[in-house]
């Protein structure tokens, strides 16, 4: 008989996080670009495929792709980089190296479920600090400096833009809570294609930031790359935690390949972000309160009480959301919905006229 009495009784009690059955459905729940590569690139992309060496072990150091980041993305040269299998693999990498006993993990809340989880898998105490409901989820620098004074955390997340909320953080009030942070303060910026803002020109000029960023939601959401630029000191001990062949030959290729074509990706990325601008207005003109978002998704409040069924009816007529309604939370009455090609966000909104009017009689 096995005994799982041997394992940590937290994790086996833990809830894995979910991934709903989205076959056949209008996918606007998860951030993905809606959009595939013109044909030619795909083309040209899955020819070189046949001449990957997959009998040997990948470049340990991803060296060529690593090149590539830093030129498509302009990071300094006296800035270090690691790359991973998601930003999610960097997260759980960061847990690991500060989850020294006793050290948290802090984070305004709503934000980006998995800082909370990973800190937990690694042993480490999260504290929340919710942001201003009431003013667009802007940042409570008095509550957040606060905690920082009260909690000493080891690590801090500042998701920017921030995830569920779509905004992007006052960035004078994240420069406080950096100095005010006796340790790392990871900047996320998943959703920088969509942002028109970012925070890496400031990495140089302060050395407990670490900055980091993924190619999922650009439009490579299947490849699992992410990548982490910081002073040197940061990258080389998180190095020493890394799986060797964290990155696969394959991702390394393709991921080389695609930022070689970056320009594809920045289009797209503008069609979404003024499908985003047409999504709003229509959901404004149906008198719903859509927060202003600089990612690739909107945080839309429904009417109160509503959330749960406007998420089922709109499952039962095939189009997948997030449904981020609980009540007495940040989120209360709230659904977060990605942004898909023009005609997904039309039947996105035909779908939710049919809810409502069944909700409405
Ligand atoms: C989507 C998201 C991620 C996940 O990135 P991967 O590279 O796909 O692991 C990380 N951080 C935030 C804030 C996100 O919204």
């Amino acid at each position: 008989m096995t005994n799982l009495s041997v394992a940590r009784p937290e994790l086996v009690a833990l809830k894995a996080y979910q991934v709903p059955d989205s076959q056949g459905m209008v996918k606007l729940d998860a951030m993905e670009n809606p959009y595939l590569w013109p044909e030619e690139l795909s083309a040209e992309w899955s020819s070189a495929l046949t001449t990957l060496p997959l009998n040997r072990y990948p470049d340990a150091d991803s060296a060529e792709l690593k090149e590539t980041i830093r030129e498509s993305m302009g990071i300094p040269d006296h800035l270090s980089l690691i790359l991973g299998n998601g930003s999610d693999e960097i997260i759980q990498m960061l847990s690991l190296l500060l989850a020294k006993p006793g050290a948290k993990v802090l984070s305004p809340t709503p934000s980006f479920v998995m800082y909370g989880m990973s800190a937990m898998i690694a042993g480490m105490e999260f504290v929340g600090v919710p942001l201003y409901a009431k003013d667009d989820f802007a940042l409570d620098l008095t509550q957040m400096l606060a905690a920082i004074e009260l909690h000493q955390p080891a690590l801090i997340y500042l998701s920017y833009p921030n995830n569920p909320t779509g905004n992007l953080f006052d960035k004078q009030a994240m420069i406080q809570i950096i100095e005010a942070a006796p340790g790392l303060v990871v900047v996320e910026e998943a959703y920088q294609p969509f942002a028109g803002d970012s925070f890496l020109p400031l990495v140089s000029a302060y050395e407990n930031v670490l900055l980091m960023r993924t190619l999922s939601k650009l439009g490579l959401a299947g490849l699992r790359l992410g990548f982490a630029v910081a002073h040197r000191k940061w990258i080389n001990a998180l190095n020493n935690l890394r799986m060797p062949y964290n990155i696969n030959t394959l991702t390394q290729y393709t991921a080389n390949f695609a930022l070689k074509n970056i320009s594809v990706f920045d289009q797209q990325a503008k069609l979404i972000v003024a499908q985003r601008e047409i999504l709003t207005g229509a959901l404004v003109s149906r008198g719903l309160k859509v927060f202003p978002s600089a990612a690739n998704f909107i945080l839309v409040k429904v009417g109160a009480g509503q959330a749960d069924a406007i998420y089922a009816g709109l499952k039962s007529r095939q189009v997948l959301i997030k449904n981020l309604h609980q009540a007495d939370s940040e989120t209360e009455d709230c659904i977060r919905v990605s942004i898909g090609k023009a005609s997904e966000c039309s039947q996105f909104l035909i779908a939710y006229d049919d809810v409502m009017s069944v909700i409405c009689g």
